[in-house]
């Protein structure tokens, strides 16, 4: 069964709280050691880079669905950078200069499907791309967070806590991840960076609430599971 998790017409067309269009959805794959070492994987040289369509976004109090036949969907609650000004070549030490704000987003993966997709060599899409699968919050004005690295987050399912995160223990910090992607690919006002998971993650059942949080007091998302 294939079906549309997010009606059209509520199609995120901008970055809620930025007044930015969508761009591309950037994210990053094992930025925290202890994540990367819960799923078996070797901690990274290098930060691990897929994208996400700017379909797969869902706002906050937003319901979202899939078909049963894809197996297991995890949570990780995630740090979400929004770029306000473009830009190739970042270097390290301008880099927050290009940032419009900070929100909470959940990067829902088909956990199934991206373990088959691993060990067939083949692109991770499907496990992470599915209408819905990219719920975030308001964005946070980047001139009212003077530390990036002292942000937080939490993510609770039907009230029980499930991650806990610090901005502060990513294997690469906010500037270290802009420089990285913008000398490789051009960055684009709206573009959105999901700068990776902490510890934690796991499956969500139909009818879960699940909340998650930019801390401290930052920025809300909660978010339901269709039954
Ligand atoms: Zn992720």
């Amino acid at each position: 069964m294939l079906r549309a998790a997010v009606d059209y017409h509520q199609q995120m067309e901008q970055l809620p709280g930025l007044g930015l269009p969508v761009g591309s959805l950037w994210c990053i794959g094992r930025n925290y050691a202890e994540h990367a070492r819960e799923l078996g994987n070797a901690v990274p040289q290098a930060p691990v880079v897929f994208l996400k369509p700017a379909s797969s976004l869902a706002g906050d109090g937003a319901t979202v669905a899939w078909p049963a036949d894809i197996g297991a969907v995890h949570h990780e609650v995630e740090l979400v950078v929004a770029i306000g000004r473009g830009g190739s070549g970042i270097p390290r030490e301008t880099a927050l200069a290009h940032v419009a704000g900070y929100a909470v987003g959940i990067d829902l993966t088909a956990r199934d499907q991206q373990a088959k997709a691993k060990a067939a060599g083949l692109p991770w899409t499907e496990a992470k791309g599915r209408d819905g699968f990219a719920p975030l919050s308001r964005f946070v004005p980047a001139a009212a967070v003077a530390d990036p690295a002292a942000l937080t987050l939490t993510l609770r399912v039907d009230g029980a806590l499930r991650q806990e995160g610090r901005a502060a223990d990513m294997l690469w910090d906010i500037p270290s991840l802009i420089a990285y992607l913008s000398e490789r690919f051009t960055l684009r006002p709206g573009d959105a960076i999901f700068t990776g998971t902490p510890p934690g993650v796991g499956p969500l059942s139909p009818g879960n609430r699940v909340e998650a949080e930019l801390g401290p007091g930052l920025a809300r998302l909660t978010l339901t599971i269709a039954r």
